[in-house]
């Protein structure tokens, strides 16, 4: 359990750090743009980190969030009734988590704004930046990553050829999961390549994220979208429950 923490903490401090460096870029243009006008290159630049910004701001603050509950579910399931004491801090911090999911922008609002680096293909080409920096070392993770890539793809354009807004919502969240698993994997990657000691969470992430990831394939791969009326609940319903 506490390793699982921490690899996920390692993903969750990495994709911080990514999205903080697009927005830090994006903000520097703005300024400079006070003083001159931007040169084309730099415009262009300035667009470039914008979009990535737009999209991976989202995707940080739904899955750092969502991990941060886990975490301090877990963290005070390991101090065991204590924990739900006051005598230890994790009780207060397993309160204050519950918040942090919803707000700044709740989850399902995050996974709306989200899903653009989906349907735009933001996401993807930012996995083939990652995917090109991958050094050989590395090549069975990078394998690993490749075909999670080709499964996201796969499922990506199979829920885009329906072309059916209320399926697409249906599936937003774990569609930009899936795209923010592979992208954290790669982040680990590059991470142990720069240094060493993240290799361990990067090879323990990866297969930790394969099966997350195919159980997201599979649940959409099989889904019946007839099936979505059967989660629109009638008020009769909601009295009888
Ligand atoms: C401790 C605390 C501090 C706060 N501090 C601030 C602050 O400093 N400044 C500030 O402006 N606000 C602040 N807020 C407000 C906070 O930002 C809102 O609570 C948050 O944005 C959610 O809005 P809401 O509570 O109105 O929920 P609602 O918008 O009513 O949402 C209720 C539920 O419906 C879901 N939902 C809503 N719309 C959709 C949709 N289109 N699709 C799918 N699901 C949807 C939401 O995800 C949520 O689960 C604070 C709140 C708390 C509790």
């Amino acid at each position: 359990m506490l390793t699982n923490m921490k690899i996920r903490l390692d993903a969750m401090r990495s994709l911080l750090y990514e999205t903080t460096r697009f927005v830090d870029i994006s903000k520097v243009y703005e300024e400079v743009m006070k003083g001159r006008k931007l040169e084309k290159e730099e415009r262009m630049e300035m667009k470039h980190y914008m979009k990535l910004a737009n999209v991976f701001t989202p995707l940080i603050k739904m899955t750092a969030s969502e991990a941060c509950n886990k975490m301090a579910y877990d963290s005070l399931q390991i101090h065991g009734g204590t924990g739900f004491m006051k005598d230890f801090p994790i009780e207060r911090i397993y309160r204050d988590a519950r918040i942090t999911s919803i707000y700044e922008g709740t989850t399902q609002l995050q996974t709306i704004a989200a899903i653009k680096g989906v349907t735009t293909k933001v996401f993807l080409e930012r996995i083939r930046v990652y995917e090109s920096e991958v050094l050989e070392d590395n090549t069975d993770l990078k394998k690993v990553l490749q075909a999670m890539t080709s499964e996201y793809e796969e499922i990506v354009s199979k829920v885009e050829e329906v072309d059916n807004s209320e399926y697409l919502d249906f599936h937003a969240r774990r569609l930009v999961e899936m795209a923010g698993n592979i992208i954290m994997g790669y982040l680990l990657v590059l991470n142990g390549q720069r240094e060493s000691k993240f290799m361990k969470s990067a090879k323990l992430f990866v297969d930790l994220i394969r099966s997350e990831n195919r159980e997201r394939f599979n649940y959409i791969n099989n889904f019946n979208i007839d099936n979505l009326e059967l989660y629109k609940l009638k008020s009769s319903e909601l009295i009888e429950s």
